[in-house]
């Protein structure tokens, strides 16, 4: 029976990015309509990750806003870390903070962070579209730096803001050539606030990219359908998880509602799924 791999992901420092992604709504220059706070108490995240955790989630993910680390975001996410690790047995810990230097990273591993979530969004050609204010460059440089400080780095992108078929190739190629331990498709989800106003893609050509993602990524990695699969996948879930996909993010995503998890739990039940209880992608098929 195919394992399915849950993830829940933790806005811990919501909507106050200073940098001009036009696909994200917690830039400031947009003002989109969504909840910004700062700094989410170590107490709420620790009992948010024990919900988790009783919603069948392996990874764990704690968000931060902001193109990257400086030395109080990072003491912060090490707190976060640390806490969650004392308290909540059991789950994969991943910070998604943005550009990080190795020693960064080194510090966020000591504390407790197993995995380091960085996409690379886009294609290197089409990134300079969609972002003025960074570089792709500076995207692959982080997650290089991930691996080499011994971190599981997970890397994956958005399909849908306006690349082209060649885009899309490219962006899986280069997702490759870093060999993530997993990696979230996330397909776009349009808002009126945003540069990017329509999603240019459709079902079929999501299914394409998940089976080319699991063709170029091989059978052992992490293949998560992420940001999106309420839009494009509702009720045909599986087919995306025929096409390679074996991780879904359960509950709210960063700025955007997901669908309760007993749902997603009903549903993976339903299609004869068995929900992964260790994070190591084992048996695939029975
Ligand atoms: S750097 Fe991150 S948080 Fe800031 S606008 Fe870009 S994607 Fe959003």
């Amino acid at each position: 029976m195919k394992e399915i791999f849950l993830c829940a992901i933790n806005n811990i420092l919501s909507g106050t990015c200073q940098e001009d992604c036009k696909f994200c709504t917690q830039s400031v220059r947009y003002h989109a309509d969504i909840t910004r706070y700062t700094y989410k108490s170590i107490e709420q995240i620790v009992s948010e990750a024990a919900r988790a955790k009783k919603n069948g989630a392996l990874g764990y993910c704690l968000v931060t806003a902001g193109k990257g680390l400086d030395d109080k975001k990072v003491e912060y996410v090490a707190r976060a870390a640390q806490a969650v690790k004392a308290e909540v047995e059991g789950l994969n810990l991943i910070a998604c903070n943005g550009t990080a230097t190795k020693d960064q990273l080194i510090y966020l591993k000591e504390n407790g962070i197993d995995s380091y979530n960085h996409n690379l969004e886009t294609s290197e050609k089409y990134y300079a579209e969609i972002c003025q204010t960074h570089t792709w460059g500076e995207r692959y440089e982080t997650c290089e730096n991930v691996k080499s400080v011994g971190l599981a780095l997970c890397s994956g992108g958005i399909f849908g803001m306006g690349e082209t078929p060649e885009d899309r190739d490219s962006l899986l190629n280069s997702i490759a050539s870093l060999s993530p331990e997993s990696t979230p498709l996330n397909f776009y989800h349009p808002n009126p606030a945003l540069p990017i106003k329509t999603r240019n893609i459709e079902f079929d050509e999501a299914l394409a990219i998940i089976s080319k993602a699991r063709r170029l990524l091989g059978e052992e990695k992490l293949l998560m359908v992420a940001g999106g699969r309420e839009l494009l996948f509702n009720n045909k879930e599986h087919a995306m998880f025929d096409a390679g996909a074996n991780a879904i993010v359960i509950g709210d995503y960063l700025t955007t509602e997901g669908l309760a998890p007993s749902k997603d739990r009903s549903m993976l039940e339903a299609l004869g799924y068995k929900i992964a209880t260790s994070c190591h992608p084992a048996n695939v098929e029975e």
